[in-house]
């Protein structure tokens, strides 16, 4: 997707200093564009690229957009964060994109070189622009940064050696057990997650799994249990965490925000399944 652009990726947002994307204080960059449609997604304007159609340009307030050759721009300095026109958008986009190339992206980072452990690039899917990423890890890399991926594992991680020599690991999503549902939480197959999570385990390069649990949706409990006991056969590698996530409806599209909020004792009880397929490291958030 980047190519048009000369190597530069749709960048969503750029946080300084993040406490929860990874170790330590971190800078997170967030990529525009997704492959999922997860039912449960909570910041559903990062899944797909603006199409320029102007709807979003006359509800802001503050005049930070506009049209220019046809394609809608924006004015950071303008922008009072109102999010009216993530709310306007019927595309799951958001007007609000910056196209970096790796320099820029560093350049930003820099800033915070001295402050931060490390830097995590999150999305949207951050793997969808897999040469964005090993050049932008490369750079960090020589200030000493620690380099995370939060990603759904659809990028044949296999066939990018040099990426992961640049990359200390992947936190990996793994929305579900089954491929059936798998399709219902996403609408993709996830025959090529699971190979990733193997083969990532395999290289010592998987750092974190995360499951987020919603009831009803998915057999939550049969996801967990697969998973812990797959992650756990890996362990001696290296220490790979659990993380079992609670859905929260906030920021889930409307025709989405019905499921369940599973309450403590389902969490727990997650938890100690996940223990007992041999985990160490289960955290529940
Ligand atoms: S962000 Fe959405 S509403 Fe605004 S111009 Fe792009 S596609 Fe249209
Ligand atoms: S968030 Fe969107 S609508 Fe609100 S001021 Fe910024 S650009 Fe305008």
């Amino acid at each position: 997707m980047g190519d048009q652009f000369q190597g530069r990726v749709p960048v969503n947002k750029i946080i300084p200093f993040s406490a929860v994307d990874g170790p330590g204080n971190r800078t997170a960059v967030f990529v525009q564009g997704c492959n999922f449609n997860c039912r449960y997604c909570h910041n559903p304007e990062t899944r797909s690229l603006c199409r320029s159609c102007g709807e979003c340009v006359e509800k802001c307030p503050k005049q930070a957009l506009y049209i220019e050759n046809g394609k809608v721009l924006f004015h950071p300095e303008l922008c009072c964060g109102c999010d009216t026109c993530i709310k306007t958008c019927r595309f799951d986009a958001s007007p609000r994109i910056r196209y970096m190339n790796a320099q820029e992206v560093y350049q930003e980072i820099c800033r915070q070189v001295p402050f931060i452990r490390g830097i995590t690039v999150s999305g949207g899917e951050c793997t969808l622009y897999p040469e964005f990423l090993q050049e932008l890890f490369t750079l960090c890399k020589r200030d000493g940064l620690g380099t995370l991926a939060d990603s759904n594992g659809t990028l044949d991680f296999s066939k990018y050696p040099k990426l992961l020599a640049q990359m200390d690991g992947v936190m990996l999503d793994i929305k579900a057990w089954s491929e059936k549902d798998h399709l219902a939480v996403t609408d993709q197959p996830n025959d090529l997650v699971i190979r990733n999570m193997k083969y990532l385990a395999e290289q010592g390069k998987l750092y974190e799994v995360r499951t987020v649990v919603v009831p009803g949706l998915f057999d939550c409990e049969e996801t967990v249990c697969q998973v812990a006991a797959l992650a756990a056969r890996y362990l001696e590698k290296g220490d790979i965490r659990y993380k079992i996530i609670k859905y929260r409806p906030m920021g889930v599209r409307s025709e989405y925000a019905h499921y369940q909020v599973p309450d403590r004792e389902l969490m727990e009880h997650l938890a100690k399944r996940a223990r007992e397929c041999g985990m160490k490291t289960v955290l529940v958030v």
